[in-house]
């Protein structure tokens, strides 16, 4: 017989409804976060609640990837890039559309680490992960920012042509264009290491 799927709060244990998009009636949890700052203030506890409570959700299918999805954001969140990566790159390999699993990719593969650091053929899947998560959305500001990350810490940095894009002030101003979420922006930029003169550099062209 098939199991009876049901939803339960990863922080109080109560009964939630199918829809993944809410939050706990009881405790006010949300069962999916909503970005990696809403992980990042989430007290270590409470975090170690919802990787339990998504492992189980996803032995009863793997297919989940909202939960998939937020397995690998607590993973991104706890520095584990590799734990991260391998959960995404299934999703991936299953022909999943959901942009939000090549932008975590691409963030995954930086280890957070400055993208400097990496050897080319690294930057270079960043940037397909990229562009994938570009072309499977209907626009969305922090894939622009990233792509501006990857321009300014390794193109810009070892004086390299541009690539098809164009220069990080573009893609900056490109990003202009969609709703930013200030938290959000600079938590990415916290993961990568950019370089306190480049933070600085990347709030001055921003609109947040
Ligand atoms: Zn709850």
């Amino acid at each position: 017989m098939a199991k009876i799927m049901v939803n339960t709060c990863p922080n109080c244990g109560a009964n939630l409804a199918v829809d993944l998009d809410q939050i706990c009636e009881f405790c006010g949890t949300a069962y999916i976060p909503k970005n990696l700052v809403s992980l990042a203030k989430m007290d270590s506890q409470t975090k170690h609640k919802y990787i339990t409570s998504y492992k189980e959700r996803l032995e009863d299918n793997k297919e989940n990837i909202p939960v998939a999805v937020s397995l690998a954001m607590c993973h991104i969140d706890a520095q584990n890039y590799e734990f991260a990566f391998e959960i995404l790159r299934k999703l991936a390999e299953n022909n999943c559309s959901d942009p939000n699993v090549f932008y975590y990719m691409a963030l995954a593969m930086l280890e957070g680490k400055k993208p400097r650091v990496l050897r080319m053929d690294k930057v270079r899947k960043v940037e397909s992960y990229l562009n994938s998560a570009q072309v499977l959305s209907s626009g969305n500001g922090l894939y622009y920012i990233m792509q501006a990350v990857i321009k300014r810490d390794y193109y810009e940095y070892y004086l390299f042509n541009m690539h098809p894009g164009g220069s990080s002030r573009t893609l900056l101003e490109t990003a202009n264009n969609f709703n930013l979420d200030a938290e959000e922006v600079h938590q990415i930029i916290k993961i990568v290491k950019l370089d306190e003169s480049d933070q600085r550099y990347f709030d001055s062209v921003l609109a947040i």
